[in-house]
């Protein structure tokens, strides 16, 4: 019955050195059920799950029943987190191997929360129910936005209680990513002085998602310049939208430039360079603000892990490290320009765009403007809730942006242009709660709904009001965790 579904399975991965990875089966789970199955994204990998019952997908999904041609194995690498070096690795992923769908276009297949790895250092190597439905939606919602990353396929009940703070229902959470290599992928191999597989998981990740670099005279150089290239864009992304990852660590920096390992993350609402949700960030290193630079440190320790590879000669390598890396400053600040350019219509260059987008901030701090329904009010001229509009140099300001915007000679392009980058629905924090909790109880109807609002986050659509709103005052106070 698994070979009607299509899966069509190549293991790269399980062919690269033995340090790399550890073969090892999911762990079977007592009674898989079938929680969510996302069948549009198993129509595009050119899987059809129509063809099994829901308690076949979920003997598939829960690791029970093994896909023909899989080596399932979980992926050693080491990160920092918050700032300190440690050995991980999928301690609670297997990857069951890489999909070839129509278009010969690799995905790979995980599941998360499928059992213990010698990698799981006293965890137990299971995951909860609500992180991975949360996951699911807000990885789904950045891939709705446009936004690279990895996408959900699957959410699979084990049937058993993991324990968390308290007792929550087990499950099985199937994720499919272009690849899982990441910057920690990188320094583990680099924590080996092992250069040959070095140089070998150089050669891998260009082949997988850089096929242009094969001809450069550096490959590690060339590397690296387009994996800075993808995360500046990609970080840029996520604060177009108020996103806000919650745990860069480089273990969770993915080189495709997808966003990947969804734990703690949420969108900001009123608009603060400061905020954070996480429960285990204290310092705020991952504040809304602080995306950026992070993004070039965790870029400074994949420039390390590369360092054997730019030059032989050690001054030399530091040289061209110091170099590389630097470029990131104004490499982002032209992107993030752009970016904010297009939030604002602004399409041709003038003076005082870069002054214009400091107030406009400056403004939405002091007023608690709510980030997302700012822009659009610049769109559609309705602002559901805050103390904004009647700020004197906001009207001041709104009348210099609409003589601004008369310097672009299309202004229906400005307005298609604003339409495209400024969502008028994210996941909103205590939505995704709601639905959530239910969900908890066995009740998936909000958590659809939502899924639903989530797929066209740049259409207006007046009977979704309630979901374009930030949380009531009540609700405001967020706090994310891990649920690892
Ligand atoms: P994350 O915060 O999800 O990126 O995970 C950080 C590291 O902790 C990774 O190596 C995970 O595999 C590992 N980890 C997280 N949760 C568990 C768990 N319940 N059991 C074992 N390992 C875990
Ligand atoms: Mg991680």
């Amino acid at each position: 019955m698994i070979e009607k579904l299509g899966f069509n399975f190549e293991n790269t991965y399980a062919s690269l050195p033995e340090i790399m990875a550890t073969k090892i089966s999911p762990t079977t789970v007592k009674k898989p059920e079938l929680v969510i199955l996302n069948q549009t994204l198993a129509n595009s990998l050119g899987l059809d799950f129509s063809k099994v019952s829901d308690n076949q997908s979920a003997e598939i999904l829960s690791g029970n029943k093994l896909i023909k041609g899989s080596i399932p194995l979980a992926q050693a690498y080491c990160g920092h987190q918050f700032g300190s070096f440690v050995m991980l690795g999928d301690g609670r992923a297997i990857l069951l191997g890489e999909h070839l769908d129509s278009k010969k276009q690799r995905w790979d297949i995980q599941l998360k929360g499928s059992g213990k790895t010698p990698y799981s250092r006293g965890g137990d190597g299971r995951a909860a129910l609500s992180p991975m439905l949360r996951e699911y939606i807000i990885s789904e919602a950045i891939h709705f936005m446009n936004i690279p990353t990895t996408r959900s396929l699957a959410v699979v009940k084990t049937g058993e209680d993991v324990l968390r703070e308290t007792l929550q229902q087990g499950a099985v959470l199937t994720r499919i990513a272009s690849s899982h290599l990441r910057v920690g992928t990188f320094q583990y191999i680099a924590s080996k002085q092992d250069i040959t597989t070095l140089k070998t998981l150089v050669n891998y990740s260009i082949e997988r998602h850089y096929p242009e670099l094969f001809q450069a005279q550096n490959k590690a150089i060339a590397l690296f310049n387009s994996v800075m290239k993808r995360q500046i864009k990609l970080i840029v992304n996520w604060m177009r939208v108020s996103f806000i990852h919650g745990v860069m660590n480089t273990d969770n920096m993915s080189i495709s430039g997808e966003s990947i390992d969804y734990g703690p993350c949420a969108f900001m609402d009123h608009y603060d360079a400061k905020t954070v949700f996480s429960s285990i960030d204290h310092y705020g290193r991952y504040a809304f603000g602080s995306q950026p630079i992070i993004g070039q440190w965790n870029l400074a320790r994949f420039l390390e892990s590369l360092f054997p590879l730019l030059d032989r000669n050690e001054k030399k390598a530091e040289k061209i490290a110091n170099v590389l890396i630097k470029k990131y400053e104004n490499l982002f600040a032209e992107e993030y320009h752009q970016m904010m350019k297009n939030k604002l219509g602004m399409i041709s260059d003038e003076d005082q765009d870069k002054n214009m987008m400091s107030d406009l901030f400056k403004m939405m701090h002091k007023n608690q403007a709510d980030y997302n329904n700012t822009f659009r009010y610049l769109i559609n001229g309705k602002f559901p809730q805050g103390k904004l509009l009647n700020d004197p140099d906001f009207i001041i300001w709104e009348a210099q942006w609409k003589k601004r915007l008369s310097k672009n000679q299309n202004s229906e392009d400005a307005y298609q242009l604003m339409m495209k980058h400024n969502p008028v629905f994210i996941p909103r924090n205590h939505k995704v709660e709601q639905a959530l909790a239910a969900a908890d109880k066995g009740d998936m109807s909000k958590f659809l709904s939502l899924y639903e609002v989530i797929t066209k986050p740049y259409v207006e659509n007046a009977d979704l009001e309630e979901y374009a709103k930030p949380a009531p005052a009540s609700d405001r106070v967020y706090k994310t965790y891990c649920g690892t």
